[in-house]
């Protein structure tokens, strides 16, 4: 049968990860921790399922989570979501951002999505028959370039996708270009996904600059949110996505025959663990100090490093070392080097080679030390 999506292959972070096993390279390609969560976190779960918090729960999710999670973002960023009807918890941030495509996009819409990009935003807008509209960030910096967003504005355009900070190059939007993309979409119907899966891990004393903040983007967006990057348990998929009523009133109609509802347990464990806030407020201090130790590893060796201001990953610029595209230098790394990246050009559409490869430093310190002995051979 005709397939929906001919020309999607296996995500680059299983063919990566799959390489990394055959070969026992140390595995910095897929973005995941490889330490344990938070005991008090497992314990709280599993309190939950002893209390017999084990079947469907509400479809919007476990009522205490949401205003555990309406709470926070007030606190955080000033704005009130109301628990019942602005807060939906998601099967993970991937299922988040698939509904809300799937809500809000009809055939032939056009969705921006600023490149390089998550690799499931551009398989989801084709799956809702949206037309993908690519505007490249600025090349080197990765900063928006309002110029080439604005040209790519028409009167077709139903969505823009954000994320803040960003995967793959670490970026982080400021505030002053939070107001420019509010004053820029004033004037429009556009909708917004603003995906701030990323938002505890801001280096160097600066903020996380949500969406939620900005009543002009915050009345027109989705913000999603994961607990897998917050508390490292990116295999317990669960996120949530704040949305004004309206909005969340389309996006549960999908939701409620997409997934139904999320796991029962994880919803109440994560529920009372949100409840201290040193558990997501001390993320950036923790990462910021992986992100310095690796940075300083690397700073001897042939590899350009570029910024890391948030998330968990740091690109570098390999351009000195080798003349591989990205791909082949991602395999070479591993099968001469033992170490995975992630090549950048996996995250646009037509494979923009910038001699760039992300790796991931969420990471034991050991991990980290033993891919910088391997890394220092460059
Ligand atoms: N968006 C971005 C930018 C991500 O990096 C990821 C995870 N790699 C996701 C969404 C998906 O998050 P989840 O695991 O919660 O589905
Ligand atoms: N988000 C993770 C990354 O960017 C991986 C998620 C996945 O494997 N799909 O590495």
């Amino acid at each position: 049968f005709p397939s929906r999506l001919p020309t999607v292959g296996t995500t680059i972070f299983a063919v990566m990860s799959q390489l990394a096993a055959e070969h026992g390279a140390v595995n910095l390609g897929q973005g995941f921790p490889d330490f344990a969560c938070d005991p008090a976190l497992v314990d709280a779960v599993t309190r939950a399922m002893q209390a017999g918090h084990n079947q469907y729960p509400p479809m919007p999710g476990v009522p205490q989570l949401r205003a555990a999670v309406a709470a926070k973002t007030e606190a955080l960023h000033g704005r009130a979501y109301d628990a019942d009807s602005e807060i939906t918890v998601t099967a993970g941030a991937t299922q988040a951002i698939l509904t809300a495509i799937l809500a809000c996009v009809q055939p032939g819409d056009e969705v921006i999505v600023l490149e390089p990009c998550y690799d499931s935003y551009v398989p989801n807008i084709e799956l809702a028959g949206g037309v993908v509209v690519r505007v490249p960030l600025t090349p080197g910096s990765f900063r928006p370039d309002f110029a080439r967003i604005a040209a790519a504005l028409t009167p077709r355009t139903r969505l823009l996708i954000l994320n803040t900070p960003h995967n793959p190059s670490a970026s982080v939007w400021s505030a002053a270009e939070m107001r420019q993309l509010e004053e820029l979409l004033a004037p429009t119907n556009v909708l917004l996904i603003s995906d701030e899966v990323y938002e505890h891990m801001v280096f160097d004393g600066q903020e996380h600059h949500s969406a939620a903040r900005f009543p002009g983007l915050a009345e027109r967006a989705f913000v999603v949110s994961s607990f897998g990057k917050t508390f490292h348990v990116t295999g317990w998929k669960v996120a949530t996505v704040a949305a004004p009523a309206p909005l969340t009133a389309e996006f549960r109609k999908v939701h409620q025959f997409n997934v139904f509802t999320v796991n029962t347990p994880m919803q109440h464990g994560l529920a009372e663990y949100l409840r201290d806030s040193a558990h997501y407020l001390g993320l950036a201090d923790f990462y910021q100090a992986k992100r310095d130790l690796f940075r300083a590893g690397l700073s001897g060796t042939r590899l350009k490093l570029l910024p890391s201001s948030g998330s968990y990953f740091q690109c570098v610029d390999y351009s000195a070392v080798s003349d591989l595209p990205e791909h082949a230098f991602c395999e070479w790394l591993i099968r001469e080097i033992g170490v995975a990246g992630i090549p950048v050009s996996a995250f646009y559409g037509d494979g923009f080679e910038q001699r760039v490869i992300r790796l991931c430093f969420a990471k034991q310190d050991d991990t980290l030390r033993t891919a910088l002995e391997r890394l220092q051979r460059l």
